[in-house]
């Protein structure tokens, strides 16, 4: 009874619905959270859903240009885990354009990942291949503390003043 909605795709799409507007009950909750985590279709279901409805709603991640430099910043508090919406987000928002210098900033980012980690550095790889430069801006304690401890800090240079950043890519061809 409790995997039918794995089987059956109807179901899935209204238990779905409801599990992303948070109309299910708990014991559902439960039992589809504890399912699509091992389960890379349903969890593929899951996400496709979320972004849909993302798509139809207000704007996680904002995107500014100071001088020729794109820069990413959250809108509210994020968190770059495997399991959070946000970076998805990210991850399209740097995949999908061709942007040579961009700063990310982690202000507002309280927690990171290894799938977090891993995200940030194909979007470096990205950003490289297109001749680019990808830069963070004002990672939080915690997230300071993983980057050091991976020494991704060494491959990702890390800014505290956002001026400071934006010079650090004037003289880059653009
Ligand atoms: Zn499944």
């Amino acid at each position: 009874m409790s995997m039918d909605w794995h089987s059956d795709p109807v179901l899935r799409e209204d238990l779905i619905r409801d599990y992303v507007h948070r109309r299910l009950p708990d014991y559902l909750v439960e039992q589809f959270e504890a399912h699509y985590l091992d389960c890379d279709d349903c969890f593929e279901e899951l996400r496709a859903t979320e972004l849909l409805m993302l798509g139809l709603g207000e704007p996680i991640l904002e995107r500014t240009l100071v001088n020729d430099v794109t820069v990413l910043r959250f809108v509210e508090s994020a968190q770059l885990l495997a399991s959070s919406l946000e970076l998805t987000e990210l991850a399209n928002a740097i995949r999908l354009q061709n942007d040579t210098k961009v700063l990310i900033d982690l202000s507002k980012v309280s927690r990171i990942d290894s799938t977090g980690l891993g995200v940030l550095m194909n979007c470096y790889c990205h950003a490289v291949k297109n001749s680019g430069v990808l830069k963070l801006l004002n990672p939080d304690a915690p997230v300071k503390k993983v980057l050091s401890l991976t020494k991704v800090d060494g491959i990702l240079q890390s800014f505290e003043d956002e001026a400071a950043a934006i010079a650090s890519f004037q003289g880059l061809p653009a």
